[in-house]
């Protein structure tokens, strides 16, 4: 029997026991079961990161292609996305969107109570539950895909050892033929202004239990925005600090200015061309206290009194501290990323990486996409030697209020890649149908663009926003992937009524 210090929590597949012929003796747990299982002192593939790109690769090795694989997670499994990311956000998004139509609901003759509170503390511990049942469903899945799954840290000790520390502190080393780095980012920390460290991050939001009365988010984002909206929606008094005069800049300008004007228009106190500049936290009521300057250089300072919550959502930064890449070899780039090619690769040959720690296009399908290409070139047959995700056209949205959609080059984008003369732009505002029964006030707006190139009118850009833009995105994603023309939209018939017809009558 091994001494305690070498049991540690895993998740090991019974037909899996043995393939651990060098194991090391250790505690297995699943959601009802708890053995003892050994671990693995080798493998084929090893995973650092068990979120949505980790997850994917190492499923797809062993299950769809038979590899020794090996999962590491810190934390839970599910990664950014399902605990702290996409999931408890979309969750929390339908409940605004669910507070909007029962104010929406009397202009179509309901007698609803629109009064009735939003009970934020039962929902957020529904909330909590939905993401351990995912929890839960990742294990379960590692575990029939023939996945070792260790709960542990992970650091690089050479190009083919990788040391696991435990829960309980102890370590051990697995040696791996091939390894992958999937370890996520994390939030930028706030800037160095008093007081900061009386704000909370996105991570922070998910803990909020109460309904708060005032917030106030800084950072221009689709993060900081999409919490902005929902707050918002949930009748919340929301503050959003940023550094210029609208948000989402790297969309469209139409989105842009749309978005922002929107926000104004909803209630949202848009803070333009502002900074913070202090923080203060009453110990007795937990209340804070900002100040800020607004409007540029040389402005007054003002002051934001009973903030219940500030959240710094000022971008994401890899989680590549501690992790050994030097020990190893691997190269980062001058934010931290760590640099790879189109296969996945980095500087040193049998270690891959990939999903937001490689900083491009950080979002969950794309992780995914990334994983499941990889897995398939490392070990799949010979149709796959090449497999790589195309980066390029990859449709993104945003859960803001109202939503938005994207995908290709925005309208400035296709100016200076193609020429001005080379660039043909049709776009249409109006209000949705859905809004017609409904007073002026609540009429949210809709305004589509098409971003054409060429005397075919390639599409190569199209940017939505509008009720529903989140859903009539991915076909249209798939439209324009497969290089559609301005004439291949024409010539698709309208489906009526509905806001999407409007892309294929744009004249
Ligand atoms: C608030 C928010 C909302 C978002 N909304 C969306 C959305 O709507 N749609 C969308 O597509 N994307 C969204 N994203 C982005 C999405 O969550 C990420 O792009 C995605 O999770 C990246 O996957 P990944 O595999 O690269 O990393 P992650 O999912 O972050 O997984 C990395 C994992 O590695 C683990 N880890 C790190 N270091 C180590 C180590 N040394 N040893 C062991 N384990 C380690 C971490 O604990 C983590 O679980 C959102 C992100 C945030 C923050």
């Amino acid at each position: 029997m091994l001494p305690l210090s070498l049991l540690t929590r895993r998740s090991l597949p019974s037909s899996a026991s043995s393939r651990n012929r060098l194991g090391l003796l250790s505690r297995q747990f699943s959601q009802t079961t708890f053995a003892m299982a050994p671990i693995s002192k080798e493998t084929d593939f090893l995973v650092i990161g068990g979120g949505s790109g980790g997850l994917a690769a190492a499923r797809a090795a062993s299950s769809r292609y038979g590899a020794r694989a090996m999962i590491i997670e810190g934390k839970r499994l599910g990664g950014t996305c399902v605990n702290v990311g996409c999931v408890p956000k979309k969750v929390t998004y339908n409940a605004a969107a669910i507070a909007e139509t029962i104010h929406q609901a009397k202009a179509y003759g309901f007698n609803v109570q629109e009064t009735a509170p939003f009970d934020w503390t039962t929902f957020k511990k529904k909330r909590d539950a939905y993401v351990a049942r995912l929890n839960g469903i990742y294990e379960r899945n590692l575990g029939n895909d023939k996945v070792e799954y260790v709960h542990g840290w992970a650091r690089l000790l050479s190009r083919n050892e990788v040391e696991v520390t435990l829960d309980d502190g102890s370590k051990t080393v697995v040696c791996a033929n091939k390894i992958l780095i999937a370890v996520g980012g994390y939030p930028t920390p706030p800037p160095a202004i008093p007081g900061a460290e009386f704000g909370t991050n996105s991570d922070g939001f998910f803990d909020i239990d109460t309904l708060p009365r005032r917030v106030a988010l800084v950072g221009a984002g689709y993060i900081s925005v999409e919490f902005a909206g929902m707050f918002n929606a949930l009748g919340v008094e929301t503050h959003l600090f940023i550094r210029y005069d609208t948000f989402l800049r790297h969309f469209d300008p139409m989105i842009q200015e749309g978005v922002t004007k929107e926000y104004e228009r909803l209630g949202v106190r848009v803070h333009k061309r502002s900074a913070l500049t202090r923080v203060d936290k009453d110990p007795a009521t937990g209340k804070l206290t900002l100040r800020y300057r607004e409007g540029g250089e040389g402005s007054a300072e003002e002051t934001l009194p009973e903030v219940d919550h500030l959240i710094w959502a000022i971008g994401r930064k890899p989680a590549t501290d501690g992790l050994g890449l030097e020990a190893a070899g691997v190269e980062t780039d001058e934010k931290g990323y760590i640099k790879v090619d189109g296969y996945q690769n980095t500087s040193v040959e049998n270690i891959y990486a990939l999903g937001d720690v490689t900083g491009r296009v950080e979002l969950t399908p794309v992780a995914i996409a990334a994983g499941r290409r990889l897995a398939a070139r490392l070990y799949g047959p010979e149709q796959f030697r090449t497999a790589k995700l195309d980066y390029e056209n990859i449709p993104s949205v945003v859960f803001a209020h109202p939503e938005v959609g994207a995908i290709g080059l925005t309208e400035p984008q296709a100016v200076e890649k193609y020429g001005k003369e080379n660039v043909k732009v049709y776009k249409t505002n109006f209000i949705a149908m859905y809004y017609a029964m409904m007073d002026p006030a609540d009429k949210a707006p809709t305004a589509y663009k098409l971003v054409c190139v060429g005397p075919e009118e390639r599409v190569v850009g199209l940017h939505i926003m509008g009720l529903g833009s989140g859903e009539i995105l991915q076909g249209f994603g798939v439209a324009i992937k497969m290089g559609a023309t301005k004439a291949d939209f024409d010539n698709c018939v309208a489906i009526h009524p509905t806001s999407a017809e409007e892309l294929v009558t744009l004249r």
